[in-house]
């Protein structure tokens, strides 16, 4: 070989070095920059309702989700036992009286974001950014269309009153969303009152109190009883399966300030290995786009005002007074909620 062909030999083998080198580096950083784009959630909300709005985030940004569901305490307990090991970046559940005791158990960051903070009202989100609610959902009267007459509601106060004797159905007392209730109530009233309201709805059962929302609404269409308080979306799913249903919702308190809701939401984990990422999904859900989708895979309202509900039976149901309790009360009064109920008598 002359000396120009080895030296042009040489050089070629340098480039084929150079490339495979430099393919190599990008492969490697693909590689990374994949893994830092995923991010993991815990969720207490059943895939098929976490599902499309994970594939909608993914197909926009590119950020892949990878997520284990369960319930909320089991998800707390896994990460309690997890710690500083947790792979996981953000815990999603219902109810704000679960994701204050997440709050409780020293297992969220609190996150400060002008965008959360403008798309969700103060009183769905916790004070100190550590949990913010992403649905909404009203817990509200549910009664007979057959045997009840809107007129003759009230409030959940009035639910007590002798009008409703062994006419009343509720879910059990262990369940959060009741212990949720009762905490405004005392937030509002002062336990002595509260307790003496508890007292009453227990004296007007018609059966033993019922494991879910859906049984008690199954209860009123069978004349079992005549009205009990349930989620607005348990009622949008049963309206969905029994379009002939002769069970309707009404909006209470509205000249003690409104009805009262809860929400599902989020909050970005202590030990996220991503927590700027697992913020900037947090503000997608938050944005318009998003909130209506989240909202609507479960009939729930979305907590962004400006943003309207798409879901066809909830926009049926019109505009009513939100209780401007603000949720983080749900957590606080809990342990004293459980505590009333009991002495109360509510199973
Ligand atoms: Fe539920």
């Amino acid at each position: 070989m002359n000396k120009p062909a080895q030296k042009a030999k040489n050089l070629l083998n340098f480039i084929v070095l150079v490339s495979f080198f430099g393919f190599f580096l990008s492969f490697e950083k693909h590689a990374l920059s994949a893994e830092a784009k995923t991010l993991t959630v815990y969720s207490a909300r059943n895939e098929q309702l976490i599902k499309p709005v994970f594939d909608a985030y993914e197909k926009e940004t590119g950020v892949k989700i990878r997520y284990l569901t369960d319930k909320a305490p089991a998800l707390m307990q896994k990460l309690m036992s997890e710690g500083k090991r947790s792979k996981a970046d953000i815990l999603l559940t219902v109810d704000a009286g679960n994701l204050w005791q997440a709050s409780q158990n020293d297992l969220l960051q609190p996150i400060k974001s002008e965008i959360l903070d403008a798309a969700i009202p103060s009183h769905l989100r916790d004070p100190n950014g550590l949990w913010f609610g992403l649905s909404l959902r009203a817990r509200t009267i549910a009664y007979s269309t057959k045997r009840v007459k809107p007129e003759q509601l009230s409030s959940y106060e009035a639910l007590g009153d002798k009008l409703w004797h062994k006419r009343l159905c509720l879910r059990t007392s262990k369940k959060v969303y009741n212990q949720s209730l009762v905490a405004m109530l005392i937030s509002q009233y002062g336990e002595k009152k509260t307790k003496s309201i508890v007292s009453s709805w227990v004296n007007n059962l018609a059966a033993p109190v019922f494991a879910n929302d859906t049984a008690v609404l199954e209860a009123i269409e069978a004349g079992r009883c005549d009205l009990g308080v349930v989620n607005s979306y348990y009622y949008a799913r049963l309206l969905q399966k029994t379009p002939d249903l002769t069970v309707a919702l009404f909006w209470p308190n509205k000249a003690e300030g409104g009805t009262h809701v809860n929400v599902s939401g989020a909050g970005v984990l202590k030990h996220a290995p991503h927590p700027k990422l697992a913020q900037q999904f947090l503000e997608w859900l938050a944005s318009s786009k998003a909130q209506a989708l989240f909202a609507e895979v479960n009939q729930e309202f979305p907590v962004n005002p400006s943003v309207a509900s798409s879901a066809a039976i909830v926009k049926d149901w019109g505009k009513f007074d939100q209780a401007p309790f603000n949720l983080n009360g749900a957590g606080r009064y809990q342990t004293q909620a459980i505590k009333l109920m009991d002495n109360a008598g509510y199973r």
